[in-house]
């Protein structure tokens, strides 16, 4: 993994007053999993995305590595950053396999080493790699279109992973599934993961640390997520 850090980072949308997301600073370090909890509309998404350049701050530094996310380059940050949201988003006119090597294919890798790639990733998320490889995403469970996104956001072996409500639609047995799942992943490859979630269990289950946020993503309790079950 990389670290993450957050350096007085705002971000006022166009024709909004109040920032979204304001004058925020955090480090996540390398190799961990901080959870993100907090109400609807309190700048987690934005968060998310500042991380990742699909938003650009209104002022602020966010560097991963050590390094300023705005002196590395889109295929580098591609590189850098796997991005799973809720039901995957998987596109449905392509395979799975399609799906799961988008960013290799980005990236310019030939087609025996996505190949390869690919099997390796569906093995991972659990899926029979000869049954599911050709399927398209209507051909899917909620479930198991989920896991192709974690595959896919795991593809080029990023150092950081960024989720979204990854396992928001999933119904709760499949839910402890994918979160088992990634978890051993996660103690293999020890990825820095940021997650967006609803779920107060699934946060302390998850975290290495916890964050509750509230509006403008200001932090309101870090790492005691005992304190919010007794509130
Ligand atoms: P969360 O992920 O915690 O639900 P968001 O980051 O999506 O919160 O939104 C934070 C705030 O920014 C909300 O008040 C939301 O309405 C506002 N917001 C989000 N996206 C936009 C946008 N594209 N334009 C204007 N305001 C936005
Ligand atoms: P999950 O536990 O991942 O939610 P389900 O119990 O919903 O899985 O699905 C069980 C099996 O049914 C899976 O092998 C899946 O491939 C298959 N399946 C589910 N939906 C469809 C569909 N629309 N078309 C074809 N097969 C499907």
């Amino acid at each position: 993994g990389a670290e993450i850090r957050l350096d007085g980072v705002t971000k006022t949308y166009r024709g909004q007053k109040t920032p979204a997301v304001d004058n925020i600073s955090l480090t996540i370090p390398a190799g961990e999993i901080a959870m993100f909890v907090g109400p609807s509309g309190c700048g987690k998404t934005t968060t998310l995305k500042m991380i990742n350049r699909l938003i650009e701050p209104t002022s602020g530094t966010i560097s991963i590595g050590g390094e300023d996310i705005r002196a590395k380059k889109v295929d580098e940050l591609r590189r850098t950053i796997g991005y799973v949201i809720q039901g995957g988003s998987l596109f449905p006119h392509m395979s799975v396999a399609k799906n799961i090597a988008i960013v290799p294919k980005l990236l310019g890798w030939n087609s025996d080493r996505i190949k390869a790639r690919v099997d390796e990733l569906l093995d991972l998320v659990g899926l029979d790699p000869s049954k599911y490889r050709g399927r398209y995403p209507r051909e899917l469970s909620g479930g198991q279109q989920q896991r192709i996104g974690v595959a896919r956001g795991l593809a080029a072996d990023p150092p950081v992973i960024l989720m979204d409500e990854p396992f928001g639609a999933v119904d709760p047995i499949t839910r402890q599934r994918l979160q088992d799942e990634l978890l051993s992943i996660q103690r293999e490859l020890r990825k820095t993961i940021v997650c967006v979630t609803h779920d107060i269990d699934e946060a302390i289950k998850m975290g290495d640390r916890v964050l509750i946020l509230q509006e403008g993503a200001h932090i309101a309790q870090y790492d005691t997520p005992e304190v919010v079950l007794s509130s």
